[in-house]
Parts: structure tokens; sequence; C-alpha cells
């Protein structure tokens, strides 16, 4: 996938080329096979137990896909953003819960601590996170700092070689199956945004312990948790980042963050718009397949276009990620503000489509539907979307 590199020379290479590469096309290939035949069969059953499927986590990690977008050294796949971006569509397609386990591990709390991290650090959590032998979390939101995450209490006070954390986040994805937890905390209140910090903290650490697990309207088979500080010491050198710098860095890890959910969203609107689309042409009623009603076939018009105009942005989006270059964060606000909200206009479509059917859990439509609300949620809302794309335009900070 190529979107076209401009020189200074005014030359344009490769311009607007939308293939996948030979590898791309069979990396797709290949998880969705892994999806179909590993995942498919227990959707509903994960989905109604609320059953994390720890199960399936070695196979993820021998397909590369809890480290995707890290190099080979670090113990990932050496692959890129468009891979990732594959990646997360195909799991979504099938099951988005899977989708948000694999994301929040990789673009979140493994990606935080490669971006901003030390040798020693990287070292130490990058590499067995990116090789799928630990899971990850990353906790930025709080109960009274959602949208609004600077306004972060979580505390973090210096004492003794470390830091001493106090307080609770939040709405924590795979809170409580994670191995290494990367959570933002107050360093310096007088500060603002510019007094949080990142600590990286490992299961087991006394004073550290998931709380409340959440019970969600979708994705159930994804864990949303609490996590919970309890005058809990972390030793000088989990400092994720300079002192200050935990929120500020949170947003640039969220620039990447993004192109998942707009990735989890596509994966899903797809899923969606294939259920329907092979469900209005062996359902008949009138003497005919429902696919012959003009009505059903804008339906499914609008359902395939909007998708394709979805990918387009996530992929665009991810291609810029991997230039590394410049900051994207237009391109992948705007993926996933627009993923995320045709992601929730095609699942609703797809279960008109269904018709009754859509609004029984025998049929894969409303599971879609419940899932995919998620994306105008999670990693900041569609207003904050809204926001973040207009302080952009209008050159804001
Ligand atoms: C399933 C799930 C998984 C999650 N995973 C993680 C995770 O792994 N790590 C993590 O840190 N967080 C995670 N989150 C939290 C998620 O990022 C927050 O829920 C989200 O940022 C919104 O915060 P809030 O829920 O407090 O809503 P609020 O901020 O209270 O927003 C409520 C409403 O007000 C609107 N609003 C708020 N401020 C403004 C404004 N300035 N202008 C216009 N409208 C505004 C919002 O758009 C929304 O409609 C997850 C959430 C869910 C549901």
């Amino acid at each position: 996938m190529n979107f076209g590199v401009i020189h200074s020379s005014g030359h344009r290479e490769g311009s607007l080329d939308f293939s996948l590469t030979d590898e791309q096309q069979q990396l797709r290939r290949s998880i969705r096979q892994f999806a179909e035949s590993e995942i498919r069969p227990h959707v509903m059953e994960w989905d109604e137990a609320s059953h994390f499927p720890s199960e399936i986590l070695p196979q993820l990690a021998d397909l590369g896909l809890l480290g995707v977008i890290f190099p080979e050294e670090c113990g990932g796949a050496g692959l890129g953003y468009i891979e990732y971006a594959i990646a997360i569509e195909e799991l979504s397609r099938v099951d988005g819960s899977v989708g948000i386990i694999v994301a929040a591990h990789n673009s979140l709390c493994t990606n935080h601590i490669f971006k901003c991290g030390t040798e020693a650090q990287r070292e130490k959590y990058v590499v067995p996170l990116a090789q799928g032998k630990k899971l990850g979390c990353w906790s930025l939101t709080e109960p009274e700092a959602g949208s609004d995450a600077g306004g972060t209490r979580t505390t973090a006070v210096r004492k003794d070689g470390g830091w001493v954390l106090n307080g609770a986040k939040t709405f924590t994805t795979n809170g409580h199956y994670a191995d290494v937890c990367v959570a933002m905390a107050v360093t310096d209140k007088s500060k603002g945004g510019h007094g949080i910090s990142a600590f990286i903290i490992e299961k087991g650490t006394p004073g550290f312990r998931p709380g409340k697990k959440e019970n969600k309207l979708g994705l159930r088979a994804s864990d949303t948790s609490e996590v919970v500080f309890t005058d809990c010491f972390v030793p000088a050198e989990n400092l994720l980042g300079q002192e200050g710098q935990g929120f500020v860095n949170s947003l640039q890890v969220l620039d990447g963050g993004r192109i998942s959910i707009a990735a989890l969203g596509l994966g899903m609107a797809q899923g969606a718009f294939e259920a329907a689309t092979a469900y209005a042409k062996q359902r008949k009623q009138f003497g005919k397949t429902i696919s012959e009603f003009q009505a059903i076939q804008f339906k499914l018009a609008d359902m395939a276009t909007e998708i394709d105009a979805a990918r387009l942005l996530t992929y665009r989006a991810a291609w810029l990620a991997d230039r590394k270059d410049s900051r994207y964060t237009l391109e992948s606000s705007m993926a996933k503000l627009y993923a995320g909200e045709v992601g929730c206009r095609v699942a609703s479509e797809a279960v008109q489509v269904f018709g009754g059917y859509g609004f029984i859990k025998d049929y894969p439509a409303e599971k879609f539907y419940r899932d995919v609300k998620l994306c105008t949620i999670g990693e900041g809302t569609s207003e904050i979307q809204r926001l973040v794309i207009a302080r952009q335009l209008l050159g804001k900070k």
C-alpha cells in the first residue's frame, strides 16, 4: 500500500497504489483462516459466559500477533501498522473481543514501553510482551477522569528509591489478566497535564491488584477492569519516560491506538456486512429472496461504500504511522471517528436486514451491534475525536 511520496524536487513516487503486497495478502489469509477455525466456533459461548479466551493467547503469539509492530530484535514480528490494521480487522471480523485484547496489548501497553522506555525496560518488558509470553494492559482512565484524562487523581509520591502509588483506574482492557500494567499517576499536581508520569507495574507487586470486573453491553469476552493501587511501591527504574511526560506521551501512544480502534470498527463492520449479505441472498419473502428488493440492495450498497471509505482512512493512517517522519494525529482521529461510526451504522443496518432474526442470539447481527458501540467510546469518544480533528484543522494546541 503506497499513498505516494513527494520528493523535494516535486517528483511524485509510487503515487496512490492501493494494493496490498503479496505478503500482506498472505498475512490476511492466514489470520482469517485462524479466526474462522479457532475463534468463530466459540464466539457466542465466550460472549454469553463472558469468558476471557486465555487459551488462544499462545496461538496468537505463534502467529506474531502479540508483537506485530515491534522489531524482531525486541521479540516482535517486525511488521508495520498496515499489517497491524490487517490483523485487528481480521480478528474483529469474527470477534471484536479478541481484536480489543490484542489491540490494548500491542498498541497501548507494549508500544508505550517501546516508544518511551530505556534499553533496560525494552529488554525486560517489551521482549516478553512482544513474544506473547506476557500480556499487557494500559491504565489511563479513572472514574473522574475519562475524556478529561488530564484530570488524573491517582498519585505517585517519591519515596526510598522509588514511588508509592495510590488510587484507582477504571475500564482497563486486560486488567485482570495482564502481567504488566502501564499506569499514569500524578507526580506534581501543580503542573497539571505536565505533572503526570507513567509507571510500569508488574502483576504481583504488593499493593497492586485488579478490582471490579465490568459486566458489559458488548465485547464481553474481553476483560475490562478496575486496577487499584494501595501504597504500592514501584522502584525508580520503573518510571516510564521522563517524569511529568506520562500524559503527553499517552497522547502520542493514542495516535497509534486509534488506528487499532478504527481497524476494530472496520473489522466488525465487515463481519456484519458479510453476514447481512449472505442472509439477504437466502431469506425469502413474497416469493423472492430479500436481496431482490431494492430497499435491501440499497442498504447493502451503502454499507459496502462506507466500509470501503473507512478502510481507506484506516489504512492511510496506518501508512502514515509506518513512515515515522511525522505525527499523524489528524489522520488517526479521522479514521477512528469515521470507522467507529460506520461500524455502528453498518451493524444497525445488518440487524435490519435480518429483521426479527437480527434481534435474537442465534444469528450474528445482534452481537456486532452490541460490540461495535465501543468504537465510538474507547480511546476517545467520537465527540473528543471531533475536538482533536478541529484543533488540528484550526492549528490550536
Ligand atoms: C470496553 C472499554 C474498554 C476500555 N479500555 C480502556 C483501556 O484499556 N485503558 C484506558 O485507560 N481506558 C479504557 N477505556 C476508557 C475509555 O477510553 C473512556 O471510557 C472514554 O475515554 C470516555 O471516558 P468516560 O467513559 O469517562 O466518558 P466521559 O468523559 O464522562 O464522557 C461522557 C460523554 O460526554 C462527552 N464529552 C466529554 N467531554 C466532552 C467535551 N469536552 N466536549 C464534548 N463532549 C464531551 C463524551 O463524548 C461522552 O459522550 C475503555 C472503555 C471501555 C468502555
